[in-house]
């Protein structure tokens, strides 16, 4: 095992060498997939096949590499929004292509005792929206029997023509999932996917659960505690589950959360890594030597964890006190073809939220939630509201600006700021399901503002990063 270890320890460190410099957030399209799968045409080291199309006509590939008798097949992004294994992925084509470096061996020997079929990209019309489900709004993970997707019937194709003996299913999930019921985020899950109802294990199954114990002990040295096992519960309509009846090893990869990584570019350093790490112990067949137990004692997900939990604020409603927690998510907003993204937050939980906890946590005891103070203004345009300094503005205990302007679909602002224009100002503080946006106070004086869910220290200077928002 040592030996093992020295390897993952360098190539974690040689990581950045291998990643792929044109993809560096999630929100990248099926033509930057095409350019990268386009550049290796005509290199001897790759088959390239278009193996068809999607619902909206964009051509889905495998990449073929290897010589080996144990065939692999790995495909990502079958969720449109789930792009982090996509990323990994050409970082390990990447790092299967170099020569020269002190990886030679561990790269010929996976090379020449497997053959890996990489399909990225599964499901391009839904990555061009960002979303989950292709263009049909089918989810292609709940189509292995229906087989209305096109998609769907490209990877079952794959399946059923090459026989692979290893399957990886490569996805993100939520990144608010934690492991068991512990403050860690799930930051990778994986599951052996069970084939039936009673979750038994077969000789396929088995082997997908000792891969993945390979790839947890690998894990554990960079992320301890923050790997999980996601539910067990047999699913008749998804591919991983039908893959594992159909007789390929199936490994499911879930790229989860991270705090202080957004755009999931240190979870793709850690796909890179757990997946090397299963191909290397599937080429030198050490995987056989593992047990089940470890597999076993991973928690399995839950969900305890919010982006940002506020403890022990007290209310004033009605003449009445009450003390509340507040669990706040930020949630993702595309916008621009869905090249970027804002956040829109919400209050998803209120009351005693103890047993959970925040990836941001705040303790709001001794202070008093209230609602902010609205100014009203009239503007022609919105870029107008530049006149004022927001920081001032907060300060003053003003959350929200009332505008006759109307929206025309834009619903976001850079300035920290509650911007008003279809909605009425509120009359109380925001409660639960509400945007959380509302000042802390002590002994009457606004210590901190709360704007769209993101929590301003008015005692600081003024952050660069404001996270505003218009409705
Ligand atoms: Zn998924």
């Amino acid at each position: 095992m040592n030996q093992k270890s020295a390897f993952h320890d360098s190539l974690y460190n040689s990581y950045a060498l291998f990643q792929e410099k044109t993809l560096s957030n999630r929100r990248f399209k099926h033509t930057s997939v095409q350019t990268l799968i386009g550049k290796r045409i005509g290199n001897p080291a790759y088959e390239i096949k278009k193996v068809g199309e999607s619902f909206e006509g964009r051509p889905i590939h495998y990449l073929k590499t290897g010589t080996g008798p144990r065939k692999i097949l790995l495909w990502t992004q079958m969720h449109g929004d789930e792009a982090t294994a996509t990323m990994a992925c050409f970082d390990i084509l990447n790092f299967l292509e170099t020569e020269n470096d002190e990886f030679d061996e561990i790269r010929k020997l996976i090379l020449s005792e497997t053959t890996l079929y990489f399909v990225p990209m599964l499901n391009p019309d839904g990555a061009e929206r960002f979303q989950r489900r292709n263009a049909q709004n089918i989810d292609i993970n709940r189509d292995a029997l229906q087989l209305q997707a096109p998609e769907s019937r490209i990877l079952k194709e794959l399946q059923q023509s090459l026989q692979p003996e290893f399957g990886f299913n490569l996805h993100d999930k939520n990144p608010r999932y934690s492991v068991g019921n512990t403050s860690k985020l799930a930051t990778i899950s994986f599951l052996a996917t069970a084939y039936d109802q009673e979750k038994n294990v077969n000789t396929v199954r088995k082997k997908a659960i000792q891969v993945i114990s390979g790839m947890n002990r690998m894990l554990q040295n960079y992320i301890p505690d923050a790997v999980g096992r996601w539910n067990e519960d047999h699913e008749p309509r998804a591919f991983g589950d039908n893959i594992q009846k159909w007789g390929t090893t199936l490994i499911l990869i879930e790229s989860g959360g991270y705090v202080g990584d957004p755009e999931k570019q240190y979870i793709r350093k850690l796909n890179f890594m757990s997946i090397l790490t299963a191909l290397d112990s599937i080429a030198d067949n050490s995987y056989a030597q593992e047990g089940q137990e470890d597999y076993y004692k991973l928690p399995e997900n839950s969900r305890y964890i919010f982006d940002f939990l506020i403890r022990n604020a007290m209310v004033n409603e009605e003449g009445k006190t009450y003390q509340t927690d507040l669990g706040i998510d930020r949630t993702e907003v595309n916008y621009d073809n869905a090249t970027k993204f804002f956040y829109r937050s919400k209050i998803e939980d209120y009351g005693d939220l103890s047993i959970y906890f925040g990836s941001e946590e705040f303790d709001a005891t001794s202070y008093t939630l209230e609602k902010g103070k609205t100014l009203s203004v009239s503007y022609s345009e919105i870029s107008q509201l530049d006149k004022f300094d927001p920081w001032e503005l907060l300060k003053e205990g003003y959350t929200y600006i009332k505008t006759d302007l109307t929206s025309e679909g834009i619903f976001f602002t850079n300035l920290p700021l509650h911007i008003l224009m279809d909605k009425a100002a509120p009359t109380s503080a925001p409660t639960f399901e509400d945007i959380p946006t509302f000042i802390l106070t002590k002994n009457r004086a606004v210590k901190f503002a709360v704007v769209n869910g993101f929590l301003y220290d008015l005692s600081g200077e003024a952050p660069a990063f404001n996270n505003g928002v218009i409705e």
